[in-house]
């Protein structure tokens, strides 16, 4: 049992619009680390924080389709409302996760959520796009809503904080959500001086993105709010997480790489260039449903 260091560090470069809603950087592709290096974590655009104001009318992504992979949301600050054409519809809040499998193809709406808008307020989310095995790629649309105060949590030594579970294991205790293939997801809560350890296969690809505060990793290295650690792989097996400021929270990410051909275009993942082009025939022909 040795321990896993961090391989690559990033802090967040250019942010983009998502609609008029989101205001995102991107950890994976894009010149910093690859979809494949990260697999099953195909993409993670991360909004920091930042101030909207009052308004009448949220601000929000209208309709577009998703196909062949997951779009998991998790909401730090502020209110998300999410709806789509399989009839599912949900909104999130503080420490909250939704997890929208799309599968065979879905159109669906990400906004701020109504009475959230009107009073406005800072704002910070991830939205994570996991991958799916090829053998899973057409499974019926699905949503799960994993909230908060219903997550599995485990609490920590020495009143450190406390591990919430969003999917996957920590020590035996198993999250709610369902993934196709072997992911860990957790959110960690540490008051200053808490700590955690974790323990994945080495082959696993792993990562954490501090949301808020800072923490040392393995007893050396720093890492401080809105930055990105990808951890080594093979090298090790176990790692720790400790705060050194109040209110600390880390999304941390383990996953089996699935090895499989990648192919993308915009809002599509697949395996193959033909299976994009009829994914993208698919949408034209409103087989993803109405909205
Ligand atoms: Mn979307």
């Amino acid at each position: 049992m040795s321990t896993r260091n961090i391989e690559k560090l990033l802090h967040p470069g250019t942010f983009n619009w998502v609609g008029n809603a989101f205001y995102t950087t991107s950890f994976i592709g894009k010149g910093n680390i690859s979809h494949r290096r990260m697999d099953p974590f195909f993409a993670i655009g991360y909004n920091a924080d930042i101030d909207f104001e009052a308004e009448e009318i949220p601000r929000g992504v209208g309709a577009h389709p998703h196909k062949g992979f997951e779009t998991v949301t998790l909401a730090y600050k502020g209110k998300i409302a999410h709806k789509d054409s399989r009839g599912n519809h949900g909104v999130i809040g503080e420490g909250d996760v939704q997890w929208m499998t799309a599968g065979s193809g879905v159109l669906h709406q990400e906004y701020h959520e109504e009475n959230w808008a009107k009073n406005g307020g800072t704002f910070q989310m991830v939205q994570m796009w996991m991958n799916l095995p090829a053998k899973d790629r057409e499974v019926k649309p699905q949503y799960q809503d994993l909230l908060f105060d219903e997550m599995t949590r485990v609490n920590l030594e020495n009143n450190g904080g406390f591990v919430n579970v969003i999917a996957g294991e920590y020590k035996g205790n198993k999250g709610k959500g369902t993934t196709f293939s072997p992911i860990n997801l957790f959110n960690l809560y540490l008051n200053n001086g808490g700590k955690a350890d974790f323990e994945f296969p080495n082959t696993y690809n792993t990562a954490f993105l501090v949301i808020n505060g800072d923490v040392l990793v393995n007893g050396t290295e720093n890492v401080s709010k809105d930055s990105f650690a990808m951890l080594e792989n093979d090298n090790g097996d176990t790692f720790t997480l400790e705060a050194t400021s109040d209110h600390t929270i880390i999304l941390v990410m383990s996953g089996e790489p699935l090895n499989e051909p990648i192919a993308h275009y915009g809002p599509f993942v697949m395996n193959t260039q033909e299976q994009l082009k009829t994914a993208f025939e698919e949408f034209k022909a409103g087989k993803f449903g109405t909205l």
